[in-house]
């Protein structure tokens, strides 16, 4: 079936950047019904101009790269390349920096960072890597049909304690990209520092038809609207961006909003890498921002269904060029899809290797803990998982009320049977727990020393 989603409105004006803008959507968007044979051999051409000019403009890279054929660059050569670390990003990123970039992509913008490990990593950018991000914002936005007259929502994690409950931003409108092709409805924006209380009280005060949030977040939202017996009469549609979402967050969303729920893949350093289909839960890959690779332990391309690291190239990135750069999250590779696009498809996004159990055997996976049904022996405020070594873990909760023996004893069984092992479990009480470095819970963390 080939569902062609709605195409960009002509701009509302008319300076030279919104029409570049607009034709990069128009061209992208026709560009993703090619089939995947296409789509591959464009972005060779793609990976091999960024090469070329890393090569030339970065010591890292001059060094890295030295005797590799940049021009005649095939697909087997590029996936033999070395993988960037996180780690020596930050260590070589004077060398990694081009010391120029093309006139064509415009002025150093902005120096983005993301500090998700609590070590921020500063990635310089362009105006046009800034127009591929708004490109991309754009196609989300097309891809799942959002009526761009209705209000939107933003909770999400902002520096500096700025928009704090109770008053947030009250904003006329979307925002750049999008009120340059739409009169949009208001918009309004939180700090997802503030209390899940105070953001419930905001929310319900404007009663928005879009939220979007990061997924731990809005769990923490809906389980304390499920207990307030509140609902937002308006809403039409959730969008998470940021973590992972697990399929037992799209159920509560389901369950307790009675709306879908869309996710984006993103990171700061690199901007927008996958969106989710419109007819699907899964992803396509954005062929035209990056080159999206999902390897596993012995650094080949994965099988579809085969889970793996994700090793993304910035296309676009020529001041600090992200060439097979480790994001530091794991992923399940798709196979084609039926809404006709021949973007590459990831089958699950499953979260930071961080945020992965660890099992005796040396194994990696996705843990699933069994959250409906601990529920149902103790309704939990919050809650963590902290793999300690690998044979503990402790179950950090927020309870009104602390569980008896009687139901710890069957906290810990859920546990065991969902986890796969019969780890020793640790319980613990505390009154909040923190959120991550750039303010963001996590249901999992295995500790370095299980890794
Ligand atoms: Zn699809």
């Amino acid at each position: 079936m080939v569902f062609k989603s709605a195409s960009l409105p002509s701009p509302r004006d008319s300076s030279a950047g919104a029409q570049r803008l607009h034709d990069l959507v128009s061209r992208t968007e026709h560009a993703q019904w090619r089939d995947a044979r296409r789509i591959a051999k464009d972005q060779l051409g793609n990976v091999r101009s960024l090469l070329k000019h890393a090569v030339e403009h970065s010591s890292f890279y001059s060094e890295k790269f030295k005797g590799i054929g940049t021009e005649s660059l095939c697909w087997e050569e590029f996936q033999q390349l070395p993988i960037l670390s996180r780690q020596e990003l930050k260590s070589a990123k004077a060398e990694i920096d081009c010391e120029s970039v093309p006139g064509s992509h415009g002025a150093l913008t902005n120096t983005m960072t993301s500090g998700s490990t609590g070590s921020p990593v500063e990635v310089r950018a362009t105006d046009r890597v800034n127009l591929q991000w708004r490109c991309n914002a754009l196609r989300d936005h097309l891809w799942h049909q959002r009526d761009a007259s209705l209000t939107m929502a933003g909770i999400r994690w902002r520096a500096k304690n700025e928009a704090m409950a109770p008053k947030g931003w009250d904003l006329p409108n979307w925002g750049d990209p999008h009120s340059r092709f739409y009169e949009t409805g208001k918009a309004y924006f939180l700090n997802s520092s503030s209390s899940t209380d105070a953001q419930l009280a905001w929310l319900l005060e404007r009663d928005p038809h879009y939220l979007v949030s990061h997924p731990s977040n809005l769990r923490a939202l809906l389980l304390l609207m499920e207990e307030q017996s509140k609902r937002l009469k308006n809403l039409v549609q959730v969008r998470t961006v940021g973590e992972q979402v697990t399929d037992e967050l799209r159920q509560l969303v389901s369950r307790l909003a009675g709306v879908p729920l869309v996710d984006a893949y993103t990171s700061q350093e690199i901007g927008y890498m996958a969106l989710q289909c419109p007819l699907h839960n899964h992803y396509h890959t954005l062929s035209d921002s990056v080159v999206f690779e999902i390897v596993n332990s012995e650094g080949k391309p994965c099988e579809v269904g085969e889970l793996g690291r994700v090793v993304i190239t910035s296309l676009h990135n020529f001041a600090t060029p992200l060439i097979r750069y480790d994001v530091g999250d794991m992923a399940i590779r798709g196979g084609a899809c039926d809404c006709g696009r021949g973007l590459p498809v990831v089958e699950k996004l499953a979260g930071r290797v961080r945020n992965m159990l660890q099992l005796p055997d040396g194994s990696t996976r996705w843990p699933n803990f069994g959250f409906r049904k601990i529920m149902e022996v103790v309704p939990l405020q919050q809650f963590q998982l902290v793999q300690k070594d690998l044979e503990t873990i402790e179950f950090h909760a927020v309870v009104k009320q602390k569980p008896n023996t009687q139901q710890e004893s069957a906290i810990r069984n859920i546990l065991i049977e969902h986890l796969g092992h019969p780890f020793t479990i640790e319980f613990c009480y505390p009154s909040s727990i923190p959120r991550s470095a750039n303010g963001k819970f996590e249901d999992f963390v295995s500790l370095p020393s299980c890794r």
